[in-house]
């Protein structure tokens, strides 16, 4: 006897027609056609069943706040991190912890369960850390929510840099965060990365840096992280965010560079809507993509997540919680549109992403945890060219959030009725699981 099964599912690796039975908030069993009861039976009609989506790079301390104080009129990064600088001495912890939970709600309705948030510690007051500490605990039961301290004005460029740091890590913050690019110098940046580094492996914690979020191919941050890691010791606890000048840098260097960052076993994030977004800025034509080497990064077998970043806020007007719009953009930057490219890419935002993060019990497997989302499409390729719905979302075999599919009614002269985007548009030699439910 389980509690739940859900029956008829599609699974992202390309399984048809599973069961997936649920017991005390685990996968218990997972195979065709399972004969049991169950307290609860949904036919998914043979829907993709993923599990949840992850999001290893976002700033929820700034998200839905756009407007405040007023709009990033140029578009670029250095302005938004000057408009955040406006805001900062407004921000108070009721107005961060509404604003946080309510993208919360957003997120769980796309089926977005785990979240790493960068928080700001520039400002002494820390109000930004007590209020995202206190998100961490309320959304516990729904989203699990890690914090990096983020020194977003320098490390030793902010005053009370390396101060407020720590105490943002004593306050019970989970990740040592960097932005060397943003120090005064390179020396400086260089330096920043060696105390970070020195701080995770004193306190037993990961690193994930801002590094190198810039056009500039000269910039050696990433380089420079890779040897820190190595000193200290933290190979496989480090991941470098954005690495946006390995998109210019010289294909020589690159070729030293990246065995460097294999050898540290360094973790990479991209933040495609937010590269392509903000970099070349400086360029006229030719525009550079500004996107790392995502391709060439997984083909060395580093483990390379994809991140929203940002969601209504200083650096981004739109965003919508959807990770499936992050891999979408991702697959055309990236230029990585073949099948095998496609679900690399929504790896990249599911399983790499929950690696990443160190993600106790994620996945599809037995003794797994019964975190599930229940998408409408037929499988990973049309769900990252349909962005579609989430029927449902289920957090420990419990549904949290449901959405109605999307049906268009037609009314139109000797055309179908209705349309079901999930279901009517399949590549010619698709199979079609057979549809037993109105999910
Ligand atoms: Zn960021």
């Amino acid at each position: 006897m389980f509690d739940l099964i859900l029956r008829n599912a599609t699974l992202p690796d390309g399984r048809q027609g599973i069961d997936i039975a649920v017991r005390g908030g685990r996968i218990a069993a997972l195979a065709l056609a399972i004969a049991a009861e169950a307290g609860e039976v949904i036919d998914v009609g043979g829907r993709l069943v993923s599990p949840p989506f992850v999001d290893p790079h976002f700033h929820m301390d700034a998200t839905l706040s756009l407007g405040l104080p007023r709009m990033n009129v140029s578009g670029t990064l250095l302005e938004g991190i000057a408009l955040w600088g406006e805001l900062r001495p407004l921000l108070t912890k009721e107005a961060l912890v509404e604003r946080a939970l309510r993208y919360c709600d957003l997120a769980v309705s796309q089926g977005l369960l785990h979240i790493r948030s960068h928080v700001d510690t520039s400002d002494p007051r820390l109000v930004t850390a007590e209020a995202l500490l206190e998100v961490r605990e309320r959304v516990r039961s729904y989203i699990d929510l890690q914090l990096v301290a983020f020194p977003q004005d320098g490390y030793y460029r902010a005053p009370e840099g390396p101060r407020s740091l720590e105490r943002a890590l004593d306050m019970g913050l989970d990740v040592v965060g960097a932005i060397p690019h943003f120090e005064r110098t390179m020396a400086e940046g260089a330096r920043s990365l060696e105390a970070i580094c020195r701080i995770a492996a004193e306190r037993g914690l990961p690193v994930d840096v801002h590094c190198d979020e810039t056009d500039d191919p000269l910039s050696r941050h990433v380089e420079t992280l890779a040897a820190e890691t190595v000193r200290f010791g933290l190979q496989g606890r480090v991941t470098g965010s954005h690495l946006t000048s390995m998109h210019s840098m010289d294909n020589y260097y690159v070729s030293k560079l990246i065995p460097l960052m294999a050898e540290a076993r360094m973790q990479v994030i991209a933040n495609p809507l937010i590269n392509i977004m903000l970099q070349g800025r400086h360029d006229t034509y030719p525009k550079r993509r500004g996107l790392t080497r995502v391709r060439e990064l997984m083909d060395a077998g580093l483990t390379v997540a994809l991140g929203q970043d940002c969601t209504m806020d200083p650096w981004y007007a739109m965003g919508s919680a959807d990770m499936l719009e992050v891999a979408h953009m991702a697959i055309h930057v990236a230029q990585m549109g073949s099948v095998a490219d496609k679900h690399r890419i929504f790896e990249a935002v599911t399983t790499h992403s929950a690696r990443l993060m160190g993600l106790e019990g994620y996945g599809l497997a037995v003794g797994c945890h019964a975190d599930l989302v229940v998408l409408q499409a037929a499988d990973v390729v049309e769900a990252l060219r349909l962005k579609p719905t989430r029927l449902l979302v289920l957090r420990r075999g419990k549904v949290i959030a449901k959405n109605p599919p999307r049906i268009t009614e037609l009314c139109l002269p000797d055309r179908p009725a209705r349309i079901d985007s999930g279901r009517d548009f399949l590549p010619a030699g698709s199979t079609v699981p057979e549809a037993r439910s109105g999910i």
